[in-house]
């Protein structure tokens, strides 16, 4: 396999996108981008500025100052804005609710995109987030849309946060979630939703290393379309 793809990952909050994606860029030897930091970053900076989301000039000035760097560490992917790391800032649950209002804004998204774009520019990525397969990568090689069901999903979230301080109780968790969902849903600029050519991965009933294992049989298929492909066009 010559071609280094671009692989969509897709779906609401708790589906599992974040380890599945992570595990599946290692197995591949790609790099993995997590685009909800980016939102999220924007909403920390909010918070802290006081910044209502609802402002668009405001957030999108927020945006226009955004020095964001993935950086690898050898305890993972970290987070820095300029100097700082927050990679741990952005997981908390009030920056959530604020990542999905100031995502709302289309000056936002639009910011955002370029910045996607290059971080999967030629290709060897696994790209996750909630418009991928819709609008960053419209002809991403394959695109994934997981899915589990909301009690699964706000068991997995809460479990998260409770490893970390100030963990809600799993009814808030719950609550926030579906809230988010819905927001991420229904608003009118790259909104959450299903690609049309996407795989569907219910992972409610299923344990990580299942849910990478499928997504893996799926890839090995389409890059022996691939490379099938690229034999014909040589023949
Ligand atoms: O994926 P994560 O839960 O970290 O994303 C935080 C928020 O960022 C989402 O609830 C959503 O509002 C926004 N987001 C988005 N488009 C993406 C990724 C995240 O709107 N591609």
């Amino acid at each position: 396999m010559n071609r280094r793809l671009i692989i969509a990952v897709d779906g609401p909050a708790g589906a599992g996108k974040s380890s599945s994606s992570r595990l599946l860029a290692q197995r591949l030897g790609y790099r993995y981008v997590d685009t909800g930091a980016l939102y999220r970053a924007v909403g920390l900076l909010a918070l802290e500025q006081n910044v209502d989301p609802a402002d668009c000039a405001a957030v999108e000035a927020l945006c226009d100052r955004l020095e964001l760097r993935f950086l690898p560490q050898p305890e993972g992917i970290r987070l820095f804005l300029g100097d700082r790391d927050i990679t741990m800032a952005i997981r908390r649950p009030e920056v959530s609710q604020m990542a999905s209002k100031v995502s709302a804004q289309p000056g936002v998204r639009q910011r955002l995109l370029s910045v996607q774009r290059e971080l999967g520019r030629g290709g060897g990525v696994v790209m996750e987030g909630r418009d991928i397969g819709t609008v960053v990568f419209p002809d991403a090689d394959v695109k994934f849309y997981l899915d589990a069901s909301l009690e699964e999903r706000g068991r997995r979230r809460y479990a998260e946060l409770r490893a970390q301080e100030g963990a809600e109780s799993l009814a808030t968790t719950m609550r926030e979630m579906a809230e988010r969902d819905q927001r991420d849903s229904a608003r009118a600029h790259a909104p959450l939703q299903r690609a049309a050519d996407a795989i569907v991965v219910d992972t409610t009933a299923l344990t990580l290393e299942e849910v990478v294992d499928t997504l893996l049989r799926w890839v090995r298929a389409v890059e022996a379309r691939v490379d099938q492909d690229g034999g014909n066009r040589m023949a």
